[in-house]
């Protein structure tokens, strides 16, 4: 990873983030948003701490998700509906797409309620994924994911983009089904992560709160937190 830093900011940034050279050639990888915000780096913190327990874990998890989803979420479409106050009316505005949430079992259900509470209107579409342990691959085992197209935008909710293998596969199921526009959003990436999923979907926006040093040999990451499923639900 490269130490510099480079602020889009006054060149019409879509959000608060650093864009951050990374990857074989040290290029700016254009879809990667990594956020600076100063709540959401303390909450990291807290979150990677060993002695963090379950109850706060899954509370931070939660805090963590609301923030990052406010970014990623700041390019939807509005579209105009009038709207009447006690005092007079005004032209509003509400959010035009149909949007999904894509959880990766185990560890993306801690993402789910907070990313429900900003769009209580999104649908959730479960997508059940382990990872062998021996080949570190995907295998699929549950997926509840519409056929047909029912959503303009879906987000993968992850809260660790460890191989990538896990997202590129979520990514195939959903433009399987149609999706047009998707989105990873996670906390802690690797950049083995990063590389797998950008160069296989370079159309996918990736969202997270920091890119850590590396994978161990079994595939965590380093800091990283743990596993994000034992962490939340105390197994
Ligand atoms: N999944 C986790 O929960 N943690 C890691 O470090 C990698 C994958």
């Amino acid at each position: 990873m490269g130490d510099e830093a480079t602020s889009d900011e006054g060149k019409g940034a879509r959000c608060l983030v650093l864009y951050r050279p990374i990857g074989p050639k040290g290029g700016l990888m254009a879809n990667l948003f990594i956020s600076n915000h100063p709540l959401i780096q303390h909450k990291l913190t807290l979150l990677r701490d060993v002695d963090t327990e379950p109850k706060r874990f899954r509370e931070l998890l939660r805090e963590m998700t609301w923030l990052l989803l406010y970014e990623a979420t700041r390019d939807l479409a509005l579209r105009e509906r009038p709207v009447t106050s006690p005092m007079g009316d005004a032209v509003g505005q509400v959010l035009k797409e149909r949007i999904a949430f894509a959880p990766i079992l185990r560890a993306g259900l801690g993402m789910v309620a907070p990313a429900l509470e900003l769009i209580p209107t999104a649908q959730v579409w479960h997508i059940g994924l382990y990872r062998d342990e021996r080949t570190l691959r995907p295998i699929e085992y549950y997926t509840s994911v519409p056929r047909k197209p029912a959503a303009d935008i879906a987000f993968i909710l992850d809260p660790m983009l460890a191989t990538g293998g896990s997202a590129v596969a979520a990514v195939d199921i959903l433009k399987g089904s149609g999706v047009g526009r998707i989105k990873f959003v996670g906390i802690i990436a690797a950049p083995e992560g990063i590389e797998h999923l950008s160069n296989a979907h370079p159309d996918v926006d990736i969202h997270v709160a920091v890119v850590d040093d590396r994978l161990n040999g079994i595939g965590y990451i380093v800091p990283g937190l743990g596993d994000a499923g034992d962490r939340q639900f105390g197994t």
